[in-house]
């Protein structure tokens, strides 16, 4: 029985692609979610505006977590932005640089070219993942124990910084865990039944996200490593990366199921 059923995704890496940024190979497994009614909602360090692209191409409806879970956006309803906002952490970055230890290099002191430079988008997605609500990406330009520092200013000011690929990102104290289980709340507060959350992601930050839920999905990395999650010995690994591997565990948990359902009914 799938009814109530709730997935979430951490996007690059892998719904998408980590290198071509394809999905297709997890098409089967969105149809069958698609067909079933089952939401498949994006937790991304994307940002809204990525995210609504995406979605499109994906044919994905339903609420979306970007900005590493500080902005949430439910359909016709106001996005829920976490505190202090873009601004204020844009303010946090400049007046830290006070402290020559300090060095960080934010998307917002990035002209546009720079910015796609430094990370290999086209001109169109630049535009996208510049518009901003309420997280910065930053490279770090100081040394590795100015950063020790410079996280313990972090946590005094109560914000969090987050190690992506390339990026370090500066965001409110939340993460994709905390926003999914506010989407799952959310949602039962609209009369809405979740009986099930599966969270699929490849990375450090899908971390709290794969915690929360009844079934995290490990999606296998392309040079075959993957994230170990010693708390959740019952995580699936995918064979294989990226979207195939997501679309293997989607159809093993969905085959399971909906296998287990129709023997109760025999
Ligand atoms: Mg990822």
């Amino acid at each position: 029985m799938t009814k109530g059923w709730a997935v979430f995704t951490d996007l690059d890496g892998t719904l998408l692609d980590h290198n071509t940024h394809d999905h297709t190979p997890a098409l089967p497994a969105l149809k069958r979610l698609r067909d079933l009614g089952i939401p498949v909602i994006p937790v991304s360090s994307k940002t809204l505006e990525e995210l609504k692209h995406i979605r499109e191409q994906l044919k994905l409806k339903g609420p979306a977590v970007a900005e590493s879970g500080a902005v949430i956006a439910y359909p016709g309803e106001k996005t829920q932005i976490a505190p202090p906002g873009y601004y204020l952490l844009r303010d946090f970055l400049i007046d830290h640089r006070a402290n020559p230890a300090f060095g960080t290099l934010g998307f917002g002191d990035m002209s546009l070219e720079e910015v796609m430079e430094n990370t290999g988008l086209s001109r169109d997605d630049a535009k996208r993942a510049i518009k901003r609500l309420a997280s910065e990406p930053f490279l770090w330009q100081g040394d590795s124990a100015g950063l020790i520092t410079f996280r313990r200013e972090v946590q005094a000011a109560k914000l969090r910084l987050l190690q992506g690929d390339r990026f370090m990102h500066l965001l409110a104290d939340t993460d994709k865990g905390v926003a999914v289980r506010h989407v799952v709340n959310h949602l039962r507060s609209k009369g809405k039944s979740v009986t099930r959350t599966i969270a699929l992601g490849d990375s450090d930050n899908d971390r709290d996200m794969l915690l929360t839920v009844d079934n995290p999905v490990i999606i296998r990395k392309h040079d075959d490593s993957h994230l170990s999650l010693a708390e959740r010995p019952d995580a699936i690994i995918t064979d294989q990366p990226g979207p195939a591997g997501w679309n293997q565990a989607i159809n093993q948990l969905l085959d399971q199921y909906v296998d287990q359902g129709s023997v109760t009914h025999l």
